[in-house]
């Protein structure tokens, strides 16, 4: 029978608290936090605060696209509620982000069989000729089809039918499929969702244009229509598809990371970041991808606070501005704080989506690998004590890199992340209460421990 969520909790204070049987190699310096760990854990997973913060923000501003309005209103908001949580040293920094504006957009097939298809302009793409572009299709398995029909290419909108297998292998064809598909001629673009099959789900995503290329429209459509258009090819159909966007990068807008800390007690100058990203795409609100990330990186600092938790170095979260369509809030974190990245001690990135934590990737040398290891035994009871490899993420890795600061990624069951990533369906209602307060509680564990050890992480 499952636990109770009263029984789940009280088991996962008790394994915090348990020392290690007999037989078992003791390590004394980690029964030193264990109590400390357990009043983390215990408070996280005493309610639903963090999901509940989490609806908050998502229901409250929406979706936080780089350059809307929803995302400066959300800024401000986390800025005045980190202070009313009593959260130290509450700034924002500021960071120009790019703007790139949607609008209207549309795909039908023209002929043989006049129909409206489903579509999600990729972000940072450039428009369409108002009245669209009307061409005939041609659908590829890759670039080696590309390559191999390159000839076929010029004046057509190219569809990059590309079944979803891992997300670096596939996300390939919406960066760089786009000005592949130009330098071949073609007028448009097409690529096949990056995820897993939903309900006719489009999966929308940053595209990256070459500078060797023309820059050419280029929009996501579901599997479902991917196949349906592979189908009409595969019968000796000539489609000719028309494609409407009014997308357009208007400049340059106002952001900020949003930054806040709890001061170390004796080595302030140390730092731990904790950190997610509070932009998100367009058509979600962002609750995944990753409002999550932020509400729990910010719980982690909230609990230190309300529990009287301050560790001997400073822990700080940050919430990134511009993660999905620039990355300048991470490259900015860097560009300010380069004169402290040598005190950073370790960067925790979460950006996977808040659903249930095995543990931990992580990215250092071997001593401190052995001691983060033995810290997230303390988060047995909630299993969060999977120590990987594969630390970081985009956010950090900018300053991670700079400065060969140890990094570390939030690691959750990932099972459902690329069904809802960059989609509509990226909401709140996705996340479970329990696995956002254990994604809080390990995060929280995590950060204070390596805040608080007398020797710095890895030394
Ligand atoms: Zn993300």
């Amino acid at each position: 029978m499952p636990l109770s969520r009263r029984e789940f909790v009280a088991t996962a204070i008790a394994a915090a608290l348990a020392t290690r049987g007999a037989g078992a190699s003791s390590i004394p310096w980690l029964d030193t936090y264990r109590e400390r760990a357990a009043r983390l854990i215990g408070a996280a997973l005493a309610d639903s605060f963090a999901w509940n913060r989490l609806a908050e923000l998502t229901d409250t501003f929406g979706h936080r696209l780089s350059g809307s309005q929803a995302l400066e209103d959300a800024i401000a908001w986390a800025v005045r509620t980190m202070r009313d949580d009593g959260l130290e040293n509450v700034r924002a920094e500021p960071v120009k982000v790019p703007r790139w504006v949607r609008g209207r957009e549309s795909l039908e097939i023209v002929s043989p069989y006049p129909n409206r298809l489903v579509m999600l302009g990729l972000g940072n793409s450039v428009g369409t000729p108002e009245g669209g572009i009307e061409a005939e299709m041609l659908a590829v398995s890759g670039f080696e089809e590309l390559d191999r029909r390159a000839h076929e290419a010029a004046g057509r909108i190219v569809l990059f039918d590309v079944p979803f297998s891992d997300y670096g292998a596939t996300v390939t064809y919406r960066t760089s499929g786009p000005s592949r598909a130009a330098r071949a001629g073609a007028v448009a673009c097409l690529v096949r969702s990056v995820g897993v099959e939903g309900l006719r789900t489009p999966h929308t995503g940053m595209l990256s244009y070459r500078p060797d290329a023309p820059q050419i429209p280029a929009a996501a459509i579901p599997v479902e229509d991917a196949l349906r258009l592979q189908r009409l090819a595969g019968r000796g159909e000539r489609v000719r598809l028309r494609l409407s966007m009014d997308a357009a990068m208007q400049g340059d807008a106002d952001s900020a990371n949003v930054v806040a800390e709890i001061a170390g007690r004796e080595r302030p100058h140390e730092i731990v970041v904790v950190g997610g990203h509070l932009d998100s795409w367009d058509v979600g609100t962002g609750a995944i991808d990753d409002g999550g990330g932020c509400v729990v990186a910010w719980e982690a600092v909230r609990l230190m606070k309300a529990l009287d938790l301050r560790p001997r170095r400073t822990v700080r979260v940050v919430l990134f501005t511009n993660e999905e369509n620039g990355l300048r809030g991470g490259l900015a974190y860097r560009d300010q704080h380069r004169a402290e990245l040598g005190d950073h001690v370790l960067m925790i990135e979460s950006d996977g989506g808040v659903f249930r934590p095995n543990g931990f990737g992580f990215n250092g040398n071997d001593r401190a690998r052995a001691t983060v290891r033995e810290v997230a035994t303390l988060l047995s009871g909630i299993q969060a004590s999977a120590v990987g490899p594969s630390g970081g993420g985009a956010d950090i890795g900018p300053s991670v890199q700079a400065a060969q600061v140890p990094a570390m990624a939030l690691d959750v069951d990932g099972s459902k992340y690329f069904l809802f990533h960059h989609t509509a369906a990226d909401t709140v209602d996705k996340l479970e209460p329990l696995d956002v307060a254990r994604c809080t509680a390990a995060v929280a564990v995590m950060s204070y421990v390596v805040a608080e050890l007398p020797e710095r992480l890895g030394s």
